[in-house]
């Protein structure tokens, strides 16, 4: 059976012109297209536009089913395929129908999707009256006997395929085509403008869900975080970091416009020009690291402290990069400052301690070892007669046991003592107490001096001395730079089990002296190079873990260098080993106490 089209129902007759009133016609097919248009331009989703376009097109052709086959996310190539049916379809009438859409799809170059996979993907759009009760039986005879597919394009781009199916031959008019491809067109813009819609509202919604997010993580930091515009003025600031300026005494707000630095002038508050500093500093494309401010003096022993950090804020697009403001980080740090303080307390006080009974260990065995040694001179004068009677006898006897006894008592007492005295001067370093006793010297002397004592103890090493400075007259405290000088030996010397050689050498540039001290050691890691210069820092590895140490001797070396004005560093390979520079100015350039 041959279903034409409804002449007199219908919002559209193709049959006006018969009479010759062509522009009757026009204005009919125009009026058409207009009440289609503007059901298309009402679409909110895909769906209303199948809806739209199904109701369209049953004006013009009776028909069992159709199916719109769309792009779908352009990234991940997938695609959305609908099939609307008019009525109760035969799962063996749909497998045919699938079959050509996708025969027709090849065709039209739109795709390669095959049967199975447009099966997969299909998704059954059937109006609600379908989907009732009573919809009607499926007819089991009826098969696909006349089909229609027309590309959807939108600007000569097809972005998808209309098709329609029907039971019966010629269900199609091929006079129909022409303005059916016109309702094809105004679908395919209607389902790009949807689609285009629904990218912007997903889009939309995850900025607002990556918003919504980051705003709850700086909310619960535990880190003040503080947002100032290019002017320096506090466009917003988290919940921790209103804390952090309510513990201070001052209640900040986002978006007060007065600039931090008038702030601080307003409220007298020099840790607020300190942080003021920091930003301006910030401002001028730096990035400030882990800058340490003491917000309040007040009566506590240990006053609010924050450790800051401070990072330009840039706006970067295609042509060009402007800077916004400064993002800062703010780190209470006041409790590790009271545990540090708790720590240099205990130091002190233990190594105070330490050195009295030291002090009474180190006097009475240098007193028992001369007194052993006045008796054993005395034993020997009677025994010169019989001289080798006399050795044999003179080593059998307890005091000469003693003797050794109390000389391994005695250097160990002054391995301890050393010890003690660095953990004395690192407590007074945290005190700002190390004072530096100046006189003029000559520095060859003091390398000389070092590398002899160095030399005693040092049975299975050569140190070898190269003095290249033509006149080594320095202004410094020479105990303190034996100090560093003994330190660096110390480690050559230990860490450099298997190597020989030691060699240290004096250079004299324009205003300063260098000392280098090479080893054939273990060498150091780059990148400990900067740590272990800290205080009780040690290296832990395999290869170190034998050796003795607590980690002080090149913190003090580099507190002593630095404080006379001089630099400290050091060149290394694992395995070959290291050389330890410092440099002291002829005259004291005064740096200040380091910490
Ligand atoms: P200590 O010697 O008591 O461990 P130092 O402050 O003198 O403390 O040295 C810190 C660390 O630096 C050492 O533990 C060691 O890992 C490394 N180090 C220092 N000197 C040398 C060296 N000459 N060769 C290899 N490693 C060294």
């Amino acid at each position: 059976m041959h279903f034409q089209s409804n002449a007199t129902t219908s919002a559209y007759s193709p049959l006006v012109g018969e009479n010759g009133d062509r522009l009757m016609a026009l204005r009919q097919q125009m009026e058409f297209l207009n009440t289609i248009g503007k059901q298309f331009v009402a679409a909110k989703d895909r769906f209303q536009v199948h809806h739209a376009l199904l109701a369209t097109l049953q004006e013009l052709y009776h028909f069992s089913a159709c199916s719109i086959l769309l792009e779908g996310d352009p990234i991940e190539l997938t695609f959305n395929f609908s099939i609307i049916p008019c009525y109760p379809l035969s799962q063996h009438f749909i497998e045919d129908m699938i079959a050509r859409i996708a025969r027709a799809a090849e065709v039209m170059d739109f795709t390669g999707i095959t049967a199975e996979e447009l099966t997969m993907l299909a998704y059954f759009d059937a109006p609600d009256d379908l989907t009732q009760e009573g919809a009607g039986a499926v007819n089991e005879m009826a098969e696909v006997r006349d089909f229609l597919s027309i590309p959807l394009t939108v600007e000569n781009r097809i972005i998808g395929m209309l098709s329609l199916v029907d039971e019966h031959d010629q269900a199609f008019d091929t006079e129909l085509l022409h303005i059916t491809t016109m309702i094809a067109d105004y679908a395919a813009v209607a389902l790009d403008n949807v689609r285009l819609r629904e990218r912007e509202m997903a889009l939309w919604r995850e900025a607002v869900l990556e918003r919504q997010r980051l705003e709850l993580i700086i909310s619960s930091m535990a880190e003040g975080l503080l947002i100032t515009n290019e002017y320096g003025a506090v466009t917003s600031l988290n919940n921790s970091a209103q804390r952090m300026f309510l513990q201070t005494g001052l209640k900040l707000i986002s978006g007060a416009p007065m600039p931090l630095r008038a702030l601080a002038t307003l409220h007298e508050a020099a840790w607020l020009n300190e942080l003021a500093e920091i930003i301006e500093q910030a401002l001028t494309g730096k990035l400030v690291m882990n800058r340490e401010v003491t917000a309040a003096a007040g009566e506590e022993t240990i006053p609010l402290t924050f450790s800051v950090s401070a990072a330009p804020l840039y706006d970067t697009n295609f042509l060009q990069t402007r800077l916004l403001g400064v993002v800062t980080v703010l780190n209470d740090i006041t409790s590790h400052k009271q545990i540090d303080n708790l720590k240099d307390e205990f130091l002190s006080i233990v190594s105070h301690e330490l050195r009295t009974p030291l002090t009474a260990i180190k006097g009475y065995s240098q007193h028992l070892i001369r007194r052993i040694e006045r008796r054993l001179r005395q034993s020997k004068q009677p025994l010169t007669a019989q001289k080798e009677q006399g050795e044999q006898r003179e080593a059998e006897l307890p005091e000469v046991y003693d003797l050794r006894s109390l000389n391994i008592v005695q250097s160990q007492t002054d391995h301890l003592e050393r010890l003690v005295n660095d953990l004395l001067d690192v407590s007074r370093i945290q005190r700002g107490e190390l004072q530096l006793q100046y006189s003029t010297f000559h520095l060859a002397d003091v390398l000389a001096e070092c590398v002899r004592q160095a030399q005693v103890s040092a049975e299975q090493h050569t140190i070898s001395l190269d003095i290249e400075a033509r006149e080594s007259r320095i202004t410094a405290d020479r105990l303190r730079v034996s100090q560093v000088i003994g330190n660096m030996l110390d480690n050559a010397i230990k860490f450099s089990p298997q190597g020989k050689q030691v060699n240290v050498k004096l250079e004299e540039r324009e205003d300063e002296f260098q000392v280098s001290i090479s080893d054939q050691g273990m060498g150091v890691n780059p990148e400990y190079f900067d740590h272990i210069f800290e205080r009780f820092y040690r290296v832990r590895n395999a290869a170190s873990q034998h050796y003795a140490g607590i980690g002080m001797g090149l913190y003090l070396a580099k507190v002593i260098v630095d404080t006379h004005g001089g630099r400290i560093w050091l060149t290394s390979h694992q395995g070959v080993g290291s050389t330890f520079y410092f440099t002291l100015p002829r005259v004291p350039r005064a740096n200040g106490i380091g910490r």
